[in-house]
């Protein structure tokens, strides 16, 4: 039986070494399309005793992706506490309120009326035209529900919208500190990152000349976010004028250059008011539109957000959808269409009680010696530069070598997750979330002071 199974399984991968062009030859009425040689595979089969287990068996894409590390700490986090042991988490992005009692209400009736079936791929007309019309009213960007693409969270919409546009080779511009899936999207899609990095000193904007000065005749993309995860830095009108006249410079290097706009942290802003990028004079065209529900609304685990861009860049990702995951969540739909009935006074509660938060924290941060802190305008993430401390050691003759070993300290030793910059590529500074209780928030300080006083 078993050297049987072991033939068959041969000659499947024989398969895979066939020559690549056009059609592999097989018997009658059997067309297969060619497929790329996999010499891993061989390796495998010639080399190991289980072809299900060993290393080579993963596809080699996989390996240029890095694991996220903001989930790494989550989980490392979520180990301690099944060990029984308090753990302090600053670390999870995510809201700590509910979402709106409507679209709770809308959740269960969605369920209840049998609204549980696949929709298009593209989502429900109604919560299609509902984003439409949030988006007329608030940023002033007139999209119709032809160029929207609801998908699984926001997370899906960047995905699909780079494998659109990013080719094998095309660079792809991303402004540091990132969101870590950033970088990893643009290789799956086998483009190149290129990184530029905004420091605490500039309160991580980008500025034109960095943009400028990024731009070569291979790049395809800026991924701009803003609001920033992880710094919360917002660009200003100002600003994002300045980065649009960069892109249309005659005779510069940004004209053929997409912007992907993750303006998933739009509605929680402090001084600094958001404009979508999109409206930037010459940028409607270029620009793919990112949002969601997960961070304005509380709703993370519906899994609900959308691409809005123009009618070739909607039929690429549907495409693409299509194929991956088809409609999002009919019951999310049902209550994202909910959420977006909520009144921008009861919506404005939350943030409210966010700022009271930031203020709290930043003032706390500026109090400890050796850390510099940007106000986040936005967001709900503060991410003070801590590389001051790098180098010394704790009491137990831990070294701090650098924000990895810093955050795994206070982890072990204050029992307080924070998230190290390094995930984000900027390591010398650490990512804290206080969108957690104002008990959460002050006993993490305390504990992050009293380590940071411990350093020698
Ligand atoms: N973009 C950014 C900048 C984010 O921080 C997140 C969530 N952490 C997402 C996109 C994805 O959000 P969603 O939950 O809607 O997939």
């Amino acid at each position: 039986m078993i050297r049987l199974w072991k033939h068959s399984f041969l000659f499947q991968l024989s398969h895979l070494v066939l020559p690549t062009a056009g059609f592999v030859s097989l018997p009658t009425s059997i067309y297969r399309h060619a497929v790329p040689k996999v010499t891993g595979a061989a390796t495998m089969a010639l080399g190991n005793d289980n072809p299900f287990n060993c290393d080579d068996t993963i596809s080699p894409m996989v390996k240029t992706v890095a694991p996220s590390k903001t989930i790494e700490v989550f989980a490392l986090t979520q180990e301690m506490k099944a060990r029984g042991e308090r753990v302090v988490s600053l670390c999870v992005g995510e809201p700590d309120f509910q979402p709106p009692p409507a679209v709770i209400e809308a959740t269960i009736a969605a369920a209840r009326e049998g609204k549980t079936k696949y929709t298009g791929v593209t989502g429900t007309m109604d919560l299609r035209k509902a984003i439409c019309a949030d988006l007329v009213r608030r940023k002033n960007l007139e999209y119709a529900p032809a160029d929207i693409l609801i998908g699984n969270g926001a997370k899906q919409a960047v995905y699909q919208a780079v494998l659109a546009v990013v080719r094998p080779g095309d660079e792809v511009i991303i402004p540091t500190p990132y969101w870590p899936s950033y970088p990893e999207m643009v290789r799956l899609a086998g483009g190149v990152p290129v990184v530029v990095e905004t420091t605490v000193e500039e309160e991580f904007l980008l500025t034109a000349e960095k943009l400028r000065g990024a731009l070569t005749d291979r790049t395809r993309m800026l991924i701009f976010c803003n609001p920033s995860n992880p710094t919360g830095a917002v660009h200003s009108k100002e600003r994002c004028e300045e980065l649009a006249a960069v892109l249309s410079e005659e005779g510069g290097k940004g004209k053929g250059v997409w912007v992907l706009a993750d303006e998933i942290y739009e509605r929680i802003t402090y001084d600094t008011t958001h404009v979508a990028f999109a409206t930037m004079p010459g940028m409607f065209e270029r620009t793919m539109t990112v949002n969601g529900f997960s961070k304005s609304h509380a709703m993370t685990g519906y899994r609900l957000g959308y691409l809005a861009a123009s009618p070739i860049i909607i039929k690429a990702a549907t495409i693409i959808q299509g194929q991956i995951t088809s409609c999002a969540s009919s019951i999310s739909q049902e209550a994202g269409l909910a959420a977006l009935s909520v009144s921008d006074a009861e919506m404005q509660t939350s943030f409210d009680i966010m700022r009271q938060k930031r203020d709290f924290v930043v003032k706390r941060l500026r109090e400890m010696p050796g850390l510099t802190t940007a106000v986040p305008e936005g967001a709900f993430y503060v991410f003070p530069d801590v590389s001051s401390h790098y180098g010394k050691t704790a009491p137990d003759g831990t070294v701090i070598g650098g924000a990895t070993d810093l955050c795994l300290y206070l982890l072990r030793v204050h029992s307080v997750a924070l998230v190290t910059g390094e995930g984000f590529g900027y390591p010398k500074g650490i990512r804290l979330s206080y969108a957690a209780s104002m008990e959460a928030i002050t006993e993490a300080l305390g504990e992050l002071e009293k380590c940071l006083a411990s350093l020698k």
